[in-house]
C-alpha cells in the first residue's frame, strides 16, 4: 500500500514541479527528545524521496511560549512553507493551545488547530485530518474495508488518535465504541469488534482473549521492548491466525502516517497554487 500511495504522490509533486511549486514542509521541533528526532528523520526521509522540500526549525529544550509563537508566525507568513508539523508534545512549559490555535489553518498538516477539529466535527470547513486517524482510514480503504454498518471498536481517547478516528468512522457510518483505561471488560468489548483499533500503547494489551475469527485489527501502538524492539499494542503471533487482517508493527501504520504527512502538504500546495484538491 505504501508503494502505491508513494507512487500517487510522487505524480503529484512532478505536476507540481511543472507549475513551478515545490511542496515545502517546516518541521518545528522544541528541544532534542529522542522521539521527535526518529519521526523528523523518518518524515524527512519520505519527503525527500517524494519531491517534498523539509526545513527544520529548532529551538531549544528551554524556549519560551513566546519564541514559539514567533516562530509559527514566521512559517505562517512564509510562502514558500505550505504545511507545518510542530512535533508534540511540546515540554511542559510550553502552552500547548496557544500554539495550535496560532497555526494557519491551511498549513495544519497534522490536524491540531480549532479549524481542522471543527472540520472533524462538522465534515467540512479547513484544514487537515490528524495524519495517524487519517493513516488507519486509508489502510481500511486501501485493502477494501467496508466500515458502513461495522461495529469499530477503538482502544484508546486521546485527542491525538483515538477521538479524531472515532470521528472519522463515524462519517463513514460505522457504530464506534472507545474503550479506555476505566473500561469494563476490555476483551468482551474487543470480540464483539468487526473493525478494532488499539490504541493505546501497552504492548500485548490485545491477545487471543479480545480476538475473533473475521476481525480486522489496526495496531496503532508503538512500543519500545527492553531489548529496543518496536512492538505495538497487539500480541501478533496470536492474533494473526485467529483474525481476517492485522496491521504490522513496525512497518504498518506508522509507514502509512508520514505518507499521510506528506500526501496534507501536497494538499496544501496544490490548495496554494489554485490546483484544488483530489
Ligand atoms: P495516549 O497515552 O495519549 O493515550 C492512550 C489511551 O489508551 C488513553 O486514552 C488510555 O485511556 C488508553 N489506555 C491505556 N492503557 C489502557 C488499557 N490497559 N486498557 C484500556 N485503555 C487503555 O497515547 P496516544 O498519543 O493516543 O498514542 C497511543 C499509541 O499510539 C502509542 O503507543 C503511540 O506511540 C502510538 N502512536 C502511533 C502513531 C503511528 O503513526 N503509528 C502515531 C501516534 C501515536
Amino acid at each position: 500500500m505504501a508503494k502505491a500511495m508513494a507512487g500517487q504522490l510522487h505524480r503529484r509533486t512532478e505536476e507540481l514541479a511543472r507549475h513551478g511549486v515545490e511542496p515545502r514542509l517546516a518541521i518545528l521541533r522544541v528541544g532534542d527528545h529522542g522521539s521527535d528526532l526518529a519521526y523528523e528523520r523518518a518524515a524527512a526521509k519520505r519527503c525527500a524521496a517524494l519531491g517534498i522540500g523539509v526545513e527544520t526549525v529548532a529551538l531549544p529544550g528551554d524556549a519560551a511560549t513566546e519564541a514559539v509563537l514567533e516562530a509559527i508566525d514566521r512559517i505562517n507568513a512564509d510562502e514558500r512553507i505550505h504545511g507545518c508539523l510542530p512535533l508534540r508534545p511540546l515540554p511542559e512549559t510550553i502552552d500547548d493551545s496557544l500554539v495550535r490555535h496560532r497555526l494557519s489553518a491551511h498549513k495544519d498538516v497534522d490536524g491540531i488547530g480549532p479549524a481542522s477539529l471543527a472540520r472533524l466535527f462538522t465534515g467540512s470547513g479547513e484544514g487537515f485530518s490528524p495524519c495517524t486517524a487519517q493513516a488507519c482510514l486509508e489502510l481500511l480503504d486501501y485493502y477494501g474495508v467496508a466500515m458502513r454498518g461495522k461495529h469499530a471498536v477503538i482502544i484508546g481517547r486521546s485527542l491525538v488518535v483515538s477521538r479524531p478516528l472515532a470521528l472519522l468512522l463515524v462519517e463513514r457510518d460505522a457504530t464506534v465504541t472507545i474503550c479506555h483505561t476505566k473500561t469494563v471488560d476490555l476483551p468482551a468489548l474487543c470480540r464483539t469488534a468487526d473493525i478494532l483499533v488499539s490504541a493505546a500503547g501497552k504492548a500485548g494489551l490485545v491477545g487471543a482473549s479480545c480476538l475473533r475469527p473475521g476481525q480486522i485489527v489496526v495496531d496503532v501502538g508503538v512500543n519500545v521492548s527492553g531489548e529496543g524492539k518496536l512492538r505495538g499494542d497487539v500480541c501478533f503471533e496470536q492474533a494473526e491466525p485467529i483474525v481476517e487482517a492485522i496491521t504490522p508493527v513496525p512497518g504498518g501504520v506508522g509507514s502509512v502516517t508520514t505518507l499521510v504527512l506528506c500526501k496534507h502538504v501536497i494538499q496544501a500546495a496544490e490548495d496554494s497554487c489554485g490546483a484544488g484538491r483530489d
